[in-house]
């Protein structure tokens, strides 16, 4: 059990950890647990998750804890996570960290490492307005960095491409807000028992990979 790679990405919505995640979880063979895809996931299945998330994330705001508590327990029980693994979006405030450290404890597995991505505000919010995102399989694009190959429409799965109700500009303003009232402080957190990385996530996306890896080791 002495080579987990429990990492925790940190970051403003927008600071590229969705792709960086997927990214270093191909490059480490581990998985990529976006607690905004899962639930996003629900609100497409309607289910019963789903259905208390979805006003809620429309405006930009924090799920419920307790709602997340579950998914993220169950998920991190599978076997795939055993040599680790990346959350994205997960803890995003100082009480899901605790609430994180304790099933980490109760699964027997070792405390997370994070790494945090920093970009300044005025990069997000015109990062998340020319973001695109299929609402099929949920592959994200960039209108400016990485369009889709054919305009308005996924590579994957050929379906037409959107603007997420919460990437519209009002609702990204209130994210950035809640995140520096919410979010943020869990970097002093991690760093404060030495388990913080920070890189800038304002540079090309293959840089910042090299970053995160230098900083993972
Ligand atoms: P994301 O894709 O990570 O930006 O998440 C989209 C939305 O899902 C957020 O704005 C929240 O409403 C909700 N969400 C995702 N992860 C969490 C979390 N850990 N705690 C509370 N809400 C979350």
């Amino acid at each position: 059990m002495h080579h987990q790679k429990n990492l925790v990405l940190l970051g403003p919505p927008g600071a590229g950890k969705g792709t960086q995640a997927k990214e270093l979880a191909a490059r480490l063979g581990l998985p990529h647990i976006s607690t905004g895809d899962m639930l996003r996931e629900a609100v497409r299945e309607g289910t019963e998750l789903g259905k208390k998330a979805k006003a809620v994330m429309d405006r930009g705001e924090l799920v419920s804890d307790e709602l997340l508590t579950g998914i993220v327990k169950e998920r991190l029980s599978k076997a795939d996570c055993e040599k680790g693994f990346i959350l994205d979006g997960y803890p995003r405030n100082l009480s899901q960290a605790s609430i994180l450290e304790g099933i980490l404890k109760e699964l027997g597995k070792d405390p997370v490492k994070a790494l945090e991505l920093d970009v300044a505000d005025d990069v997000i919010v015109k990062r998340l307005s020319s973001r695109r995102s299929c609402p099929a399989c949920g592959a994200v694009y960039n209108l400016v960095f990485s369009p889709p190959k054919k305009e308005g429409v996924c590579d994957t799965c050929g379906t037409a491409l959107i603007l997420r109700d919460d990437d519209k500009e009002s609702v990204i303003r209130e994210r950035l807000r809640v995140y520096h009232e919410k979010t943020a402080p869990l970097s002093a957190h991690y760093a404060q028992e030495g388990r913080l990385k920070s890189v800038p996530g304002d540079l090309p996306p293959a840089q910042v990979l090299e970053a995160l890896e230098k900083a993972i080791g």
